[in-house]
């Protein structure tokens, strides 16, 4: 996308401190940064949401991207961090198409956030078909039965790791054997 200007926005910098010794976010800067961008991807769930720093009392006011730029288009691609393939996916649909990938209604490009973990699990068949781990290490956790009732979270999980998987397709965390923790996190 000719032109585009693509920026990272990290919830929590840059810092200044004052003579107190208080913490004070400069958004100034960033605001800056994005003036003449055609959109912003918010890179992670830091920036897409605010993640664990912006909870209460939130001493250092972090704050979400989308909270600061308002006047651009936000593209949330959550994650911690989101998956490589997803990030360069997101850059080379818009480098090639010159537009905004589909978003779904939280933000998020809907090809790789619009099916959950669940949907696309190998293991699916064995949640079907009642098969489920109980212990870890029992004898069907080495069946390679489903990880529901070990705390899966891949039925209320949407992002692409059922099927990009992680580094260069190698796995992602239910096939080495522990349920999704359920990242990114629903958005507060
Ligand atoms: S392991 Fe998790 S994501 Fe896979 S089928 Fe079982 S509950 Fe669904």
């Amino acid at each position: 996308m000719a032109g585009t200007i693509t920026i990272k926005v990290r919830r929590n910098g840059p810092y200044r401190v004052d003579g107190e010794g208080v913490t004070i976010i400069d958004w100034q800067g960033q605001k800056y940064a994005a003036k003449d961008a055609k959109a912003i991807i918010s890179w992670g769930a830091c920036a897409s949401y605010g993640c664990v720093q912006a909870a209460k009392p939130n001493p250092t006011r972090a704050t979400p991207v989308h909270k600061v730029i308002t006047d651009k288009p936000i593209i949330k691609v959550p994650g911690c961090p989101p998956i490589a393939e997803v990030m360069t996916g997101v850059i080379t649909y818009m480098l090639t198409f010159d537009r905004l990938p589909e978003l779904d209604r939280q933000g998020r490009p809907a090809m790789f956030y619009g099916q959950r973990i669940h949907d696309k699990c190998y293991r699916r068949p064995h949640f079907d078909a009642g098969q489920f781990v109980e212990e870890w290490d029992d004898e069907n956790a080495r069946k390679g039965y489903c990880l529901y009732k070990m705390g899966c979270k891949g039925p209320t999980t949407y992002n692409a790791c059922s099927t990009v998987r992680w580094n260069e397709g190698t796995s992602f965390p239910i096939q080495s054997g522990h349920g999704c923790i359920g990242m990114p996190p629903f958005p507060p």
